[in-house]
Order: structure tokens, then sequence, then C-alpha cells
């Protein structure tokens, strides 16, 4: 058996495979020259629009930026609070302090990592403004009881699809499920830039305005600074790196979907639980994530194996050292206990039968 070395995310074989758009696109904007707020940001915007099925889309500098310029846009005021999931990357809950909102967290489901829907209505209070799912690991979450709670409530729905453009839920998209939705283009994200990047989805056209100002400095107009705002725009270069990458997108999904089914065809058979994907949805495989025992462990001896691993997420964020103030001891146990068993496994759309049959005789060798 070859041990060549085998990478977590290939972003080396992708940029192969699409390098005569990638260069034609880019000598595109060192034509122009127009690096900020060139024609391929528009461009972008309009495609990621058409592809999700919303009416604005509005590309900024990176999901965290897009997660911070969406709750801006709804103008809370300082102590509402933001219901939100603590198994998730550190941003989600991060613009939520940021601007003096108050974190409010509610478990997650043990199957699918993403927040339990039956567990949202008992965290709402009188001054709960909006709720962010997360759809962890390329997977949404239950967005229809989700929307259905928060419209009784009146309270915002943002949907963190950072790790799930492209996902499909009950024949939508994500990013098109919730008033607003934030993803981002960090290059190892299933459409990522070579860079940082990001983008804000919503139907709601005072919304789509208040973010694209707030992306300018607040500007409605030249040098008018109707509200406050943050320099938050995305290079014209990594949108056009993006448009290079959109024609084969849809077929980067369906590989990762096919290495996602021989995963879990795999595993099952020597009894490792990987996440569930829910029959009414899908999962773009941000993660191919499993939950065992040992976890710290294996993940040693699969590292010695050659095989790369890594841990999404390994410390709720209701206990990091930062945020623990806003959460309860133990208020979260399914979070707790997940954050102690995940492992992720090498998810790319150019990931191959043989070196994913390699990977898996690797693991069985380990847990053997
Ligand atoms: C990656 C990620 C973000 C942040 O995106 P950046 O582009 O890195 O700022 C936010 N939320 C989740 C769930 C993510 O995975």
């Amino acid at each position: 058996m070859h041990r060549d070395p085998i990478p977590f995310v290939d972003l080396s074989a992708q940029q192969k495979a699409i390098d005569a758009q990638l260069r034609a696109r880019i000598d595109g904007v060192l034509a122009h020259g127009r690096y900020i707020m060139g024609p391929e940001v528009a461009e972008l915007e309009t495609r990621l629009a058409d592809y999700a099925g919303v009416p604005h889309c509005i590309s900024v500098a990176s999901g965290t930026e897009a997660l911070l310029i969406s709750l801006m846009a709804l103008n809370l005021e300082p102590g509402d609070e933001v219901i939100t999931t603590p198994f998730t990357f550190i941003a989600t809950v991060e613009v939520i302090v940021l601007l003096g909102l108050t974190p409010v967290f509610v478990d997650v489901e043990p199957d699918t990592c993403n927040i339990d829907a039956s567990q949202l209505e008992a965290k709402i209070s009188a001054r709960t403004r909006a709720v962010i799912p997360v759809s962890l690991y390329g997977q949404c979450a239950d967005m229809d009881e989700i929307n259905e709670i928060a419209a009784r409530h009146g309270i915002a729905v943002i949907e963190d699809a950072a790790q799930s453009f492209g996902a499909t839920y009950k024949g939508r998209r994500s990013c098109a499920l919730s008033r607003l939705a934030c993803t981002s283009f960090f290059p190892s994200k299933p459409l990522g830039c070579y860079g940082d990047g990001g983008a804000i989805f919503t139907d709601d056209d005072d919304l789509a305005q208040a973010s694209r100002e707030i992306r300018v400095h607040g500007q409605s107009a030249r040098y008018v600074h109707t509200r406050i705002g943050v320099g938050g725009r995305m290079d014209t270069l990594q949108c056009a790196v993006v448009l290079a990458k959109l024609d084969r997108f849809d077929w980067e999904i369906e590989q990762r979907k096919t290495v996602g089914s021989r995963y879990r065809q795999a595993l099952d058979e020597i009894g490792i639980a990987s996440v569930t994907v829910r029959p009414d949805r899908d999962s773009v495989y941000a993660q191919y994530t499993i939950m065992v025992d040992d976890r710290d462990a294996l993940q040693q001896r699969l590292t010695e194996a050659g095989v790369p691993t890594a841990v999404h997420y390994p410390t709720p964020l209701n206990e990091q050292p930062a945020y623990k103030q806003f959460g309860e001891a133990g208020e979260t146990p399914q979070a707790s206990s997940l954050s102690r068993r995940v492992i992720s496994l090498p998810m790319h759309a150019y990931l191959d039968a043989d070196t994913q049959a390699d990977i898996v005789t690797r693991f069985g060798e380990v847990i053997a």
C-alpha cells in the first residue's frame, strides 16, 4: 500500500481543473483594474442570487462579515437576545457579542449536530430578536420548524450557511430558506475563493439595501453616511475566482455526495456512526463527520497512519473562556458530548475511489 500524503482538502486538484477559466477571469480583472467593486462583483451577486433562488445577494468580505452586517441590518439594541447553537464556528456567536447583543444557546440534535428546533421555543424571551441556525457540515437545519416558531414570535431568522451553500432542503436551496442567510467563501468551504469572501442573501428589499449600505461604511450616497457601517466589501479578484469555479460547482457537489455515500456505506459496515442526513434534504459535505468514543486517541493513531483529520468543534462555544459568561454549565449536554466525540475525515470533490478506499482501510486497521 502506498503511503503518499493524503490531503484533507485538495485545492490544487480543483485549481488544475479550472486553470483556464481562472486565468481568464483574473486576467480580465487585471485588464480593467477595478479592484474594488469591479464588474465581477455584480456579476457574481446576480449568479449567486439566481443559483440560490433569492432576489438579493450582497457579497461581503467574509462569512463573519456577512453575519455581522446581517445583524446590523436588523437594527437590534444592546441587550437584545439572539438564539443560536453552541456547536459551531466561533464567528456565529462572536458577531452577536461584538454588537452588544446577548447570545442564548439552544442544544443540538445528537445525530445531525444541528440546532434542536424542538428546544427553541423554551429559550425565547421578551428580548429575543433573532435566531441564527447553523447548517452544520453542509446540511440545513430544520428551517421550516424554526421559521414557523420565529414567525409566531416576530423574530428574524438568519441561516448561517457558511458550510451549506448549494445544499437543498425540501427542494429549495440553502440561503433561500429564511429572511436572511450568510455564506462564506473561505478557501476550504464547498464554494471557496482564494482568500476571504462571503455573501448575504435576502428576499427583503429593505434589508438588502441596508446590507449594501453597511458594507460600505453606512453610505447611502457618496460621503452621505446614513447609518453606522463597516469596510466589508469583497474584492473584485475574489469574486472573479468564485465565478471561475461556478460552472463546475454542481458537478463538485455531486462528487462530494458520492464520496459521502461511499464513506457512509463503508463506515456503517464497521459500526462507525456518521452524522445523519435527513431524507427531506441533502448535504454538500463541507465536512464528513463521524462520532467515536476515545476520539483524541483515534485522531492520534489516524495521524500516524497518514490520514489527516480535523475536529469541528472540540469545545462548545458556551464553554469557551470568553463566552462562558453567556451560558449556564451543563445547559447543552448534546453539544458537550459531541465536542468530545466528533472527528472529520478527508473530504473534497477530487477524492477518488482508490484513495478513499485506502483511507477506509487505514481507518479499519487503526480501530482493529
Ligand atoms: C467558516 C464559517 C464562518 C465564518 O466564515 P469566514 O468566511 O471564515 O469568516 C461562520 N460560520 C460557520 C458555521 C463557518 O463554518
